[in-house]
């Protein structure tokens, strides 16, 4: 019944979060926050009345909202994973906005900060542990990364888990290893694992983690006591930062990944619609993170997107731009 509740709000939701400001003098271009999913930007360059607008999404998340508020509405995505479906979380936004601080908490993880990845697989194995008598659950776990449409697997190197010896029909992720984990800790280690393998080949100049998308995918498969089986997957998505760049500023490296980014998360935005729009042609071809998702993102699956924002005022730019991307793929 829960399932067949939340099928009918859609396949689709698209979360808006704010950050804090950084500094409490600074000016703020968010004018408003509302209960009910809306939100109100101000231009800080236009009069009041010219330069508002008015934007609405599934949800939003103002500057004081903590990460278990941010999780309690995501958590029932998390109990369709456990149920067969398959679920994809993105957090989109300019790079500095917060994706990171939401999905894997701050960096040097304060306990009581921890982010969707860390909650969701703790209530993945909450969930196993309930329900042993009736199900019986195996999980596994893949970490990508995609920087300028290369894939990199993120755990490799890594002797200290067994990877799952025998092959996993209808795959999202081929080519990378796949690790056993028994409990969240597991996850931890892996996911810091795959952290330090990220942070290989990334300078102070061209910061890496914030070009690539990071993808780290949870298989969960279960057996019921008269052995029917359920097979599902949940992508927890870090994408790479949306801001633009001015092309005439970059040049080399700096343009190519610009527009490799763009490309991507241009693909991302046109596949989410055109679901949402329930084309008959769905163009996930177009970029390798709609390709590697592509079994999660359409069907029965669940996508929730989660827009970040800076509320500073000289992010206004980004802050709508972003405001505008996410409210395209929410609106049917
Ligand atoms: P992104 O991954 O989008 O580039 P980060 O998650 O790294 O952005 O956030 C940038 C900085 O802002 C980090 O220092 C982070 O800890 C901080 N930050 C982001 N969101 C929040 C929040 N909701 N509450 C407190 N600090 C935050
Ligand atoms: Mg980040």
């Amino acid at each position: 019944l829960y399932n067949m509740v939340q099928d009918l709000k859609g396949n689709i939701r698209v979360y808006c979060r704010i950050r804090p400001l950084f500094r409490v003098e600074a000016k703020s271009c968010i004018d408003f926050v509302g209960e009910d999913g809306s939100l109100v930007v101000a231009d800080p360059l236009k009069p009041q009345k010219d330069g508002r607008r008015v934007f609405e999404f599934n949800r939003v998340f103002g500057p004081s909202a903590t990460q278990e508020d941010v999780f309690a509405d995501t958590r029932p995505l998390i109990r369709s994973v456990m149920d067969g479906y398959n679920v994809c979380i993105f957090a989109y936004g300019q790079t500095g906005s917060g994706k990171t601080h939401t999905m894997c908490g701050p960096s040097g993880g304060a306990n009581d900060q921890l982010g969707i990845n860390y909650l969701a697989i703790n209530d993945l194995f909450h969930l196993s542990v309930e329900r042993k008598n009736i199900m019986k659950y195996d999980i596994h776990v893949q970490m990508v990364e995609i920087y300028n449409e290369q894939v990199r697997d993120l755990l490799t190197e890594d002797s200290s888990v067994s990877k799952y010896p025998f092959l996993i029909l209808n795959l999202a992720l081929p080519d990378a290893s796949m690790h056993r984990v028994r409990s969240t800790s597991d996850v931890i280690n892996l996911m810091k694992f795959g952290e330090t393998n990220r942070a290989v080949g990334s300078t102070a100049i061209n910061n890496r983690s914030s070009r690539s998308h990071s993808v780290l995918t949870i298989h969960v498969n279960a057996e019921d006591v008269s052995g029917n089986r359920l097979r599902s997957c949940l992508h927890l998505v870090d994408l790479a930062g949306s801001e633009r760049v001015d092309k005439s500023e970059v040049t080399g490296e700096g343009l190519k990944e610009a527009q490799y980014i763009n490309k991507s998360l241009s693909s991302l935005g046109d596949v989410i619609m055109a679901l949402a729009q329930k084309n008959s042609h769905i163009p996930y071809r177009n970029s390798k993170l709609t390709l590697l998702l592509q079994n999660a993102l359409g069907g029965h699956a669940k996508t929730l997107m989660i827009a970040h924002v800076s509320p500073e005022s000289d992010s206004f730019g980004e802050t709508v731009s972003t405001l505008k991307f996410a409210q395209r793929v929410s609106t049917v």
